[in-house]
């Protein structure tokens, strides 16, 4: 299949559409969370209380992040074609759809993702889990090989190969996950110009 012949995309928001500012060590100190573990997965398992107040503390310093956001390189201009090719776009991330919103508004664009094909922590299971991608898949009517998931991470190949959707790795370099990856951008502007070659 063609990158032209692909009218789905799902992308990835944080280091994806925008340039990467998360600085997860960080979070996970103010949160007491062991290095090793995953930010969410570790949040889930904690006792109603503290998981809400440490959800609340994240909602606020992601907000101040996502007021402050930048457009990763080429991603306005990709997604804005694709959008004008009349591509279904969706966004699924591990941020809060509220968030997503605000860091949309803040690179310039909000008017491409319409709210219920943005899928933040609280409307899907975070990937590596299909299920956001599925469910999107639901909403448009069209089979996941259909579709193709854009990325900075292994989280985002992995759930497109898990939901059996194509793969497009963006702003790294090098791919360190050739197996996981249909196509590898070394970012949003390369992107634009594999899909202009068709
Ligand atoms: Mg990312």
């Amino acid at each position: 299949m063609s990158l032209t012949a692909i009218r789905h995309w799902v992308f990835d928001m944080d280091g994806t559409l925008t340039v990467a500012v998360h600085d997860f060590a960080a979070i996970r100190e103010a949160l007491e969370i062991p290095p090793s573990d995953d930010i969410l997965t570790h949040l889930a398992a904690l006792p109603a209380a503290e998981a809400a107040a440490k959800h609340a503390w994240l909602l606020e310093h992601e907000r101040d992040l996502a007021i402050g956001s930048q457009a990763a390189v080429g991603a306005v201009e990709l997604v804005r074609e694709l959008a004008g090719r009349g591509c279904q776009l969706g966004i699924l991330t591990r941020n809060a759809r509220e968030l997503a919103h605000v860091t949309l508004q803040a690179i310039g664009l909000a008017d491409c993702f319409a709210e219920q094909y943005v899928l933040g922590r609280d409307e899907a299971p975070p990937k590596p889990h299909p299920g956001g991608l599925l469910k999107l898949a639901e909403a448009w009517n069209v089979a996941p090989s259909e579709m193709v998931m854009v990325g900075d991470y292994r989280f985002d190949l992995d759930c497109g190969r898990a939901a059996g959707s194509r793969t497009i790795l963006v702003n790294l370099p090098d791919n360190p996950w050739p197996e996981l990856t249909d196509w590898h951008a070394a970012d949003c502007r390369a992107l634009q110009a594999l899909l202009r070659q068709g």
